[in-house]
């Protein structure tokens, strides 16, 4: 079977997972502990809906629930706060390379609330961006990871048509592992992240393979091909 594509999930796959302290970064924004406070709790009631409804979340949605209107500055340190937590896995630019050069679809797949902007200026930095061939930023859709249709956004981003032959990688087992298989996706699991009890859910798919680092990717798909 030749894989046309491989979609990958961004945060603790293609950049390590880091724990971070959301207030922390609310409160670098806004110096008022009220309205910071105010900010990390709409941040996570739109994650607790986009959780339960699979429906996806902006930004503005997290701004319009805590009542307050950020300056163009305000998200500015806000986006920068997030500079030194969204490192590209130095494994990604020469695996990427690899599958490409094998004639290989890449695409991306993220839940999350930034616009496309914020992450292409994270993969511009990191030089991986002109190895992307086509992206989907849940922020732009009505619908997050497990949903099939943001699977079928991303392969439509990048061109394919037969989820047979793309894989998904991804470093949760609900989201990325059991929402690829669902649309009939193969799934590569890559678990390095701790995540938070309250983000896990008691559905798990069973991966087609898992990974410890990026590197063994390629070695993965030539054992499907
Ligand atoms: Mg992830």
């Amino acid at each position: 079977m030749t894989i046309d594509a491989v979609l990958f999930d961004w945060g603790g796959t293609l950049t390590p997972w880091h724990t971070i302290d959301p207030f922390a970064c609310w409160l670098s924004v806004i110096q008022d502990e009220a309205q910071a406070k105010a900010l990390h709790e709409a941040e996570a009631l739109v994650w607790a809906t986009v959780k339960d409804t699979h429906r996806s979340g902006t930004m503005d949605d997290i701004l319009s629930r805590a009542e307050l209107v950020l300056t163009e500055t305000q998200l500015r340190t806000y986006y920068q706060w997030w500079d030194e937590h969204s490192f590209t896995d130095p494994q990604a630019e020469p695996m990427l390379r690899e599958l490409r050069a094998r004639g290989i679809k890449i695409g991306i797949l993220s839940n999350t609330v930034w616009p496309r902007a914020e992450h292409e200026r994270i993969f511009e930095r990191d030089a991986i961006h002109h190895l992307i061939d086509g992206s989907v930023y849940s922020s732009e859709i009505d619908w997050v990871k497990p949903h099939p249709q943001a699977f079928r956004a991303a392969m439509d981003a990048v061109g394919v048509t037969d989820p047979a032959r793309a894989v998904f990688v991804g470093d949760r087992l609900f989201e990325d592992i059991y929402g690829a298989q669902q649309v009939g996706m193969r799934a590569v699991h890559i678990p390095h992240s701790q995540i938070p009890a309250w983000q896990t859910t008691g559905v798990e798919g069973r991966p087609d393979a898992v990974i410890s680092e990026l590197s063994e990717l390629p070695a993965v798909l030539d054992g499907w091909s």
